[in-house]
């Protein structure tokens, strides 16, 4: 076997990427993985989206801006006196970029240690032959290198609004929501989705006044209705203006930054001006130079390349995972395909649940779910009990000085088993892993009951909900 030719040849180096190169590794595979993502100086910056421009530099702005938040009005009522607050935005800026970096250095690191060769430069395929698939990487140098089994794990890019670009200055795309160097004092949010909501909290935190337009009538759909409603109220508090049903007409960037044309839900025509306009409406999956015609790879008609349950794709031997397939785009999702994915080119049987793929909204409140909503049990019919426990009774909470929302268990009418289990409030991106765990096992909501949670704590309120399932909660 000559140096080029690897038994596993990964393509995109983000969560999906990365974790399935490194789980091939461990099964003694020699693995290479392609990566084109650059930083600032031009050199590789391994993590993908995630890293780079989603998950990782979006939780170092939340947690930045919760901060300052937190010193202008929620340290007074703890007596403590700030005086002269205010904001660097550059340095908050430049925490976020150091953050990004010490990620990237350790998938490099980890890179090392399970002796993955990395390629930086863009993988496309060139041609099928007996020896597996031919890969070019175009980067400094073009080079060729061959795998017996392939990975797709090129990820997913922004969609922009037709008819108005990212220019990245005044109309910001996920990444130059990131990037912004001071706080406007006018933002707009096309979309309240979870990207567009996180990043407009960073902003609206550190003094910008923030308008969010969307289409869809209701919000946040595919959040339970009752926690969607408390964390509407939450965010109406806040400050955050959010219009729904509202249709976006012609938006013009100019020198003093966006005016927006919409009409609002009683069909009468609006217009916005504002400093900047953060675009958050989804995102296409992504084979930009992928080349996947060269040896007849399927896409379907949104350009996700077409896979089975097992992300096998149309071609023997080539697997996609993680955002550029079916599913949902989370980074958690997409390393639990990447492991699926190596196990099964290793013989074994490789498994991703997906009815327990949690969702969490960094907010604050926090929003996270896991299961079925109760509104998607009523359409299907299905016999349930439903629980909650609100925050405001739970004694960590109130130490805390953060009562809002609550723990919301359901449950199968007769066999008691979790269905879904939904939270708004302090922490419960940590919060709902108990959930995950519990309906990853079957758990009925009796078993969350009869276990001991340490006092005082916000699981807690975890125990309680499922308590308040047979109506008997303790302390509500
Ligand atoms: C602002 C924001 C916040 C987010 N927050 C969260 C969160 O809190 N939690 C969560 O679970 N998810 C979050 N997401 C979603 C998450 O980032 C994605 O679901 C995840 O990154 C998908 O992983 P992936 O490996 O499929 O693709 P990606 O992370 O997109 O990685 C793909 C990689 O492939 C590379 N690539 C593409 N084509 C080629 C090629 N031909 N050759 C070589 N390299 C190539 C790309 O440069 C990239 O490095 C967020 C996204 C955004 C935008």
């Amino acid at each position: 076997m000559s140096d080029k030719q690897f038994d596993v040849v990964v393509i995109g180096g983000g969560p999906g990427g990365y974790v399935a190169a490194i789980r091939a590794a461990q099964l003694g595979f020699n693995v290479a993985c392609i990566d084109e993502w650059k930083n600032a100086k031009g050199g590789p910056a391994l993590g993908g989206t995630c890293t780079n421009i989603g998950c990782i530099p979006s939780k170092a702005l939340l947690q930045s801006s919760e901060h300052f938040e937190h010193a202008g009005h929620a340290f007074a009522d703890h007596g403590i006196k700030v005086e002269g607050l205010g904001i660097d935005v550059a340095k908050m800026l430049a925490r976020k970029d150091n953050v990004v970096k010490q990620n990237n250095d350790g998938i490099v690191y980890l890179f090392k240690k399970n002796k993955v060769a990395f390629f930086h430069g863009r993988g496309s395929f060139v041609k099928a032959s007996d020896a597996g698939y031919e890969i070019k990487v175009a980067g400094a140098n073009e080079e060729s290198i061959t795998g017996k089994h392939i990975i797709v794990a090129t990820g997913s890019n922004a969609r922009p609004l037709p008819g108005a670009p990212f220019d990245e200055e005044n109309i910001l795309s996920n990444d130059g929501a990131l990037r912004v160097g001071a706080v406007p004092k006018k933002l707009a949010l096309i979309g309240s989705g979870v990207i567009g909501l996180e990043m407009g909290s960073v902003w609206r935190r550190l003094g910008s006044e923030v308008t969010v337009l969307e289409a869809l009538p209701t919000f946040l759909g595919a959040v339970d209705e009752q926690i969607a409603k408390e964390a509407k109220k939450a965010f109406d508090k806040q400050g955050l203006k959010i219009n729904l049903g509202v249709n976006v007409g012609e938006v013009k960037s100019g020198k003093n930054g966006v005016s927006i044309a919409y009409t609002d839900a009683k069909g009468e025509a609006q217009k916005l001006e504002v400093d900047k306009l953060i675009v958050s409406i989804g995102r296409i999956p992504n084979t930009i130079g992928l080349n996947p015609e060269s040896v007849g790879l399927q896409l379907d008609e949104r350009g996700a390349i077409v896979v089975d349950d097992e992300c096998k794709t149309s071609l023997p031997n080539v697997w996609a995972i993680g955002d550029v397939v079916r599913g949902p785009m989370l980074a958690h999702k997409a390393e639990e395909e990447g492991v699926a994915v190596a196990e099964r080119i290793a013989g074994q049987h490789g498994h991703v649940n997906f009815n327990t793929i949690p969702w969490v909204i960094y907010t604050s409140p926090e929003i996270a779910w896991v299961g079925q909503t109760e509104q998607q049990l009523k359409a299907s019919g299905r016999a349930y009990k439903a629980g909650t426990f609100p925050f405001l009774a739970n004694g960590r909470a109130r130490a805390l000085g953060d009562t809002t929302g609550m723990v919301k268990f359901l449950a199968d009418a007769a066999t008691d088993e979790i269905l879904g289990v939904h939270m708004v409030g302090p922490m419960v991106s940590e919060l709902i892993s108990e959930a995950v765990v519990a309906m990853e096992f079957k758990a009925s909501a009796e078993d969350i009951a009869r276990i001991c949670h340490a006092h005082p704590s916000l699981s807690e309120a975890t125990k309680e909900a499922a308590l308040a399932v047979d109506k008997r909660t303790l302390n509500f």
